[in-house]
C-alpha cells in the first residue's frame, strides 16, 4: 500500500494543498487564494481541504510552510515584520491538526524550502548550503551538517534582512538598507519607478533591460550587485558549499548574473570566491515538497 502526505504551501498570494508520497513526488493538488487577513476562518478553510485529502488517501502526516514568522515550539505566527497583522498569534500548527486529526509539523515556506533542496533537489548529498528564494520579498534557509537550521525560536534564515548598507533606507523590520530593500520584486519595481518617475514594476524594468534601455540595466546591475553582496556575507559567516536560488526574479537570472558575481567576489573572502552559485530545479514546489517530507522525517525519526 501507498503512504501519503499531504503538504501545505500557504504564500502571499495562493495557498496549494498537495498529496505527495515519500520520495516527494505530488500526486494531487490544490490552489485556493491566500487570504490570511481573513484570520482563524482562512487557516480553518485550508485545514478542511488537507482534511479531505488525507482521509481521500489515508495520508499519514502533515507538513506546512508558511509565509511569516511561526514560533518553533508553539506553532504560532509571530509578529514579524508586521505586528498589527490578522494572523498574529494564530495557532497555525493546532488549527490544522484539529482539522485532519492528523500530526502536523509548520515552518516558514522559504526556509522549509531548504529541506525540499536537501531531499530531492541541489542539495542531495551536500551537508552544507543556504537557499534563498527571491520573490516579492526575500527568505532563506539554512542546511548545516545536513539539518535544518532552525535557532532558538525557528526563526534562523531570515537572510532577506542582512543589511547591506547602515545608511540605506528604512525597513519595516527595523534595520536600514536590508537586502530585501534592494533585490526582491517589490524593491526592482520601486527604483525603476524613480529612474522612470513613472509606475514600472519589476517585469517591465526587466524587459526594458533585456531590451537594453540603459535606466533599467542600472537598476537591474544594481539588484545584482546588492545580491552578490550579500551572498559574500552569507558565504563569510558560513562557508557554504554552495548557494541554492529560486523565485520568481531568476526568471531574469542571466540579466544579472554578471552583476551577481561582481558584488560577490569583492565582498567575499578571497578562499570563498569559487563558492557555487546554482538555480532550483523545483519550480514554485519546494515548499510544498519540502514540508511534506520535513514532516514525513520528523515522524520517522
Ligand atoms: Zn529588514
Amino acid at each position: 500500500m501507498n503512504t501519503y502526505i499531504i503538504g501545505i504551501d500557504i504564500g502571499a498570494t495562493n495557498t496549494r494543498v498537495a498529496v505527495l508520497n515519500t520520495v516527494g513526488e505530488i500526486i494531487e493538488r490544490h490552489r485556493i487564494p491566500s487570504e490570511m487577513a481573513e484570520g482563524r476562518p482562512f487557516f480553518e478553510k485550508v485545514g478542511q481541504l488537507a482534511s479531505k485529502l488525507a482521509h481521500k488517501t489515508g495520508a499519514q502526516v502533515v507538513g506546512v510552510g508558511s509565509a511569516g514568522q511561526i514560533h518553533k515550539d508553539t506553532g504560532c505566527y509571530l509578529p514579524g515584520l508586521y505586528p498589527d497583522a490578522p494572523w498574529v498569534g494564530i495557532p497555525l500548527r493546532d488549527i490544522i491538526q484539529e482539522q485532519t486529526g492528523l500530526p502536523v509539523f509548520v515552518d516558514n515556506d522559504c526556509k522549509i524550502s531548504a529541506y525540499a533542496e536537501l531531499k530531492v533537489g541541489q542539495g542531495q548529498q551536500i551537508s552544507d548550503f543556504i537557499c534563498l528564494t527571491l520573490g516579492t520579498g526575500i527568505g532563506g534557509g539554512i542546511i548545516t551538517n545536513g539539518q535544518l537550521v532552525h535557532g532558538e525560536h525557528g526563526l534562523a534564515g531570515h537572510l532577506g534582512h542582512i543589511s547591506i548598507d547602515p545608511r540605506g533606507p528604512l525597513c519595516p523590520c527595523g534595520n536600514t538598507g536590508c537586502l530585501e530593500l534592494y533585490v526582491s520584486g517589490t524593491a526592482v519595481g520601486k527604483r525603476a519607478s524613480e529612474a522612470f518617475n513613472r509606475k514600472v514594476d519589476s517585469k517591465e524594468a526587466f524587459l526594458l533591460a533585456n531590451a537594453g534601455d540603459s535606466k533599467a540595466l542600472e537598476v537591474v546591475h544594481s539588484t545584482g550587485f546588492a545580491l552578490g553582496r550579500g551572498l559574500g556575507a552569507m558565504a563569510n559567516l558560513l562557508n557554504p558549499q554552495r548557494f541554492i536560488l529560486s523565485g520568481s526574479i531568476l526568471e531574469w537570472y542571466d540579466l544579472l548574473r554578471p552583476s551577481i558575481e561582481e558584488g560577490f567576489t569583492k565582498s567575499v573572502m578571497s578562499s570563498l570566491k569559487h563558492t557555487p552559485i546554482l538555480q532550483s530545479t523545483l519550480g514554485g514546489d519546494g515548499g510544498i515538497i519540502g514540508a511534506a517530507l520535513y514532516a514525513w522525517d520528523q515522524i520517522n525519526r
